[in-house]
Formats: C-alpha cells, structure tokens, sequence
C-alpha cells in the first residue's frame, strides 16, 4: 500500500524536528515540500502538532539532518507498509525534491529496506476518517420512538357569544342560498340537476360555519356542528319559501311555516313536478321522501364541510389563539405506503429526514405539515399525508391517505425536522 502525503509530510517533519529543528534551509524544503504534496492548511497544521509529539516521544535520532536521510526514513516507511518506493508516483516526486539522484537512490533504498526489516518504529498511523458532514447523529435520535404518541384534540371549549357571532354569519348566507337553490329549483327544472344544488349549498354553508368558528374561537366540533346544521335547515326552509312563490306566480310568499302547510297539503295531494317530461306527477309519500331526502342532502353536506374545515384548525389554550397554518413540504417517499404508515405509527419519524423534495403534482408523494404557535413556541404538531394521483374518465385526481394528523411534537422535535425535511 503506498504512503499518502500526510503521512509524508509527518514523518519528515518528525525527522526534521529529531535532527535538531527548522532553521532557513529546512524551512525552505518543506515549504516546497508542501507545494508539492498540495495538503489542506488544516491537515498540515495537525500534523505538525503530531509530528513535534512524536519527535519528543521516539528514540534519539544520532545522525544529522540530511535530505538523503529523509528518503531513507520515507521508503523504509513506504516497505513498512508494503509499498515499493520506486512505484508511488509522490515518493519520487519528493525525491526529486529532496535532490537524490537515481544512483544514490539504489543504495538508500538498500539501507531502507533493511531498516524495515528490524523490529522498530510502527508505521506512522493512518489518518483517522473524518465524521461525514451531512448527518448529526443525536439530532436524529430524537426523532426516534419515545413514549405513547400524543395528538391534537380540540379542548372542546366555546362562549355562548362566540355561537351566536357564529349564528350571525352562517344564517343569512343559508337564507341567501336556500333562496337560490329554490329558484333554481323551479326555473331548471331537471329532478338530477336540482337534487345536486342542495348538496353544493350545503357545502358552502358547512364551509362558511368551519371559517367562522375560527373568528368566533369556538373549538367544540359539536358547537360547529351544531351550527352548520342549523344553516342546512334554514337554507332547506327557505329553498321552500323561494319554490312556492315560484310556482304560486307571485302570489304566495309563505314566510311563515303556518302559511306554508295548506299549500303543500295541496302539492302532496295532486303533485308539482315528475321525473321525465311525460312521467307522472311525484306525490304523496314519494314526495314527501323526496322532501325528506333534499333536507338529508343540505344538512349532511354542511355537516360533512363543517367537519373537514374545522378539523383543520389547532388552537393553542395557553396563548388563547389559532395556530397558524402549517408549513407544507412534499417529498418523495423511500419506502411503501404501509411500511412507513407503520413506522410513523410507531412514533419514529427518522425515516422523514433527508427525503427528496418533490414536485407537488408529482404521481406519488408524501406532503408533511408542520405547525407551530408562533406565540408561545411551545405547542407544534406534526401531519403527513400520502397523496397519490389518479385518473377518472380523463381527469387528474387526488387521492389522500392520512397517515399521521397533528401529532404533537417535542421543540427539539419539531426543530429538527423543520431544519430538515
Ligand atoms: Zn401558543
């Protein structure tokens, strides 16, 4: 194996230092010497350090500086080792530099070789690896499992006051879109067209309930809920008092239930609309399922949006505040969906540092979000979502597979994986 040029540079210096220190030439010939070997600053600083120790510690050198005598030490080192002096490239460029010409080379590689046969100076250790850059070790340790996992539950808690702000905002949109819808109801006409606006108003409703709740600080879903269904039923109500004004010709604005119940009696009884252009009139306990299936549609889909929108939001008790929203990153998994699933369940989030970043719409990816109360810094959670695409009568969809939803983070946690994923 041939000598390297650190372990040169050290076992000269250790010579120069044995046989009596730097003067002006000696000085002159490392400074060439170093040129030559082209070392990092900092590695020949260490080996200066260890090349003055070793010179204190080892056997007196007798003889006196020589260059010849630094060759000789370097191929006795190099046969040590197990190399061939005249075959490593650097120990002929230094024997150059040292100015030992070819003839004198043969009988100091003699000398060499027999030194290396004596039991003696061990070969200069080899330099010991540097620790890779990339990774700190402890850091990743704590993301390791530790402990049962602990996730975000909203505490529940609300003010009377901030249902009704709730109230305020949710029940005149609902009157606006019950409205619509049963105009709409009216004028389209087409029973599979008029069964889908019940669903979109009630989409909006919940959504609108969800932002809301953010402003009202309600963090009871129940509460949320609640309200969300309360628009749904309004919005029903008054999709109602839009149809039959509609349908009387201007003649009938029923805003009381009261004044609704003979008309619709009447409607139940002898029918308003049918399915097809030449069906029969729907009534009787048909029409009043119809009825009963639009008021399960607005409802169902307020709920549902409520639901969704509201379980998004984190709220930090001790500062009284909304978290903010989470930062998004989307990389690229290493390992099946299960497989992570279950190590992440298993609470060791390692396997989510140094993943690839990736495109959004990307086929496959993994968005991982990270929150955190800018407040108190204190309180920070951690989701991640598999997202993978897929392809419906030629559109692009999503479809998302949670796999962890606000777990709550540890500050050094959440530091370290905010410093790198
Ligand atoms: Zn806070």
């Amino acid at each position: 194996m041939a000598i390297d040029a650190r372990q040169i540079y050290l076992e000269t210096l250790t010579y120069v230092y044995a046989t009596g220190g730097v003067d002006d030439a000696r000085n002159q010939l490392l400074v060439r010497l170093l040129r030559a070997l082209a070392l990092e600053p900092e590695t020949a600083r260490k080996a200066a350090v260890e090349a003055r120790q070793a010179a204190a510690d080892g056997p007196a050198v007798t003889e006196s500086f020589s260059p010849s005598g630094i060759y000789v030490r370097l191929c006795e080192l190099s046969f040590r080792a197990g190399g061939e002096p005249l075959r490593e490239p650097l120990l002929e460029t230094v024997r150059t530099l040292l100015g030992v010409g070819e003839s004198d080379a043969n009988g100091l590689l003699a000398a060499a070789r027999e030194a290396a046969r004596r039991p003696g100076r061990p070969a200069a250790p080899a330099p010991e690896p540097e620790p890779p850059p990339a990774l700190d070790p402890d850091a990743i340790e704590i993301l390791a499992p530790s402990g049962p996992l602990d996730f975000y539950r909203p505490s529940g808690r609300f003010e009377l006051s901030g249902v009704l702000t709730m109230l305020m905002g949710v029940v005149p949109v609902s009157i606006f879109l019950g409205l619509l819808y049963g105009a709409l109801n009216h004028w389209i006409g087409v029973v599979q067209i008029n069964a889908l606006m019940p669903l979109f108003a009630g989409w909006a409703i919940g959504w609108i309930a969800a932002r809301s709740a953010r402003g009202a600080r309600v963090r009871s879903r129940l509460a949320v809920s609640a309200v969300a269904l309360a628009g749904g039923a309004v919005a029903d109500y008054f999709s109602f008092v839009a149809w039959l004004y509609l349908l009387s010709r201007g003649k009938l604005l029923a805003l009381l239930p009261g004044d609704m119940t003979l008309p619709l009696e009447w409607i139940v009884e002898k029918g308003a609309w049918s399915i097809g252009s030449h069906g029969e009139p729907v009534r009787g306990t048909w029409l009043i399922l119809a009825w009963i299936a639009e008021l399960v549609l607005v409802c169902g889909s307020a709920l549902t949006a409520a639901y969704a929108t509201a379980g998004k939001n984190v709220y930090c008790e001790p500062c009284g505040r909304w978290v903010e929203e989470p930062k998004s990153v989307f990389v690229q998994p290493q390992a099946p969906c299960e497989e992570m699933c279950a190590t992440l369940a298993a609470g060791d989030l390692r396997g989510l540092v140094g993943l690839q970043h990736t495109d959004p719409k990307s086929e496959l990816n993994v968005r991982i979000e990270l929150a955190q109360c800018s407040r108190c810094k204190k309180s920070q959670f951690l989701s991640a979502v598999w997202r993978t695409i897929y392809v419906v009568n030629g559109t692009e969809a999503w479809q998302e597979s949670v796999m962890l939803d606000k777990l709550c983070l540890s500050v050094d946690a959440f530091t370290v994986l905010s410093k790198r994923v």
